[in-house]
């Protein structure tokens, strides 16, 4: 089995690109049927959905538009620690309807905050097309419409996800191995 090193930690393929590819048509094929003449604005969450958002947009044959937001993290002042601002969003949000694509949720709590955020915008309505779901992990109550893949709670890379900022490169998902 293809295994890699990235810094101290080993990892195997777990998601060949073909079966990527595969759901990522599926997910395509879903909003062109849902959201046909509702020229929708694709929202690509940078950096880990790059990957993600370019073979989905090849897919997508409906009238749409797509640009990029960047979750910028700094040290706020409130006891949570870390807040989350979303920069990047130059159009304008009023009446239209959103897809925001995202590599993977987790915990939830950033697409909580995205879609807190881009509420305040006067959007029509959001969507949430997402790479994949680590299920076991979610926190918050999401209406997750798109989902490529639902994957255990392991650390991935590969295919957009990094780690330390390396290994976005990889066409197929790498699961971590545990060396115990
Ligand atoms: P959440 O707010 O849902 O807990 O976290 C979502 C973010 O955590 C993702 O956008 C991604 O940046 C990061 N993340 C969560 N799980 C993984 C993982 O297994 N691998 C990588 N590379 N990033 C992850």
């Amino acid at each position: 089995m293809e295994t890699i090193q990235i810094k101290d930690k080993k990892f195997t393929v777990s998601i060949p690109e073909a079966d990527i590819l595969r759901e990522v048509e599926r997910v395509a094929g879903e909003i062109n049927r849902d959201l046909a003449d509702k020229n929708p604005l694709f929202l690509s969450v940078l950096n880990g959905s790059f990957m993600f958002t370019a073979d989905l947009m090849k897919r997508i044959t409906i009238p749409c538009e797509v640009s990029f937001v960047k979750l910028a993290s700094y040290q706020g002042i409130a006891s949570t620690g870390k807040v989350k601002e979303v920069i990047g969003v130059n159009e304008d949000l009023t009446g239209r309807t959103i897809v925001i694509v995202e590599d993977i949720i987790d915990t939830g709590l950033t697409m909580q905050r995205l879609l807190e955020t881009l509420g305040t915008r006067r959007p029509k309505e959001i969507h949430i097309a997402t790479l994949l779901v680590k299920p076991e992990k979610l926190k918050v109550n999401l209406d997750i419409e798109y989902v490529a893949m639902h994957i255990p709670n392991d650390f991935i890379v590969g295919y957009g996800l990094d780690y330390d900022g390396l290994g976005r490169n990889y066409k197929d998902i790498y699961t971590v191995i545990n060396e115990e």
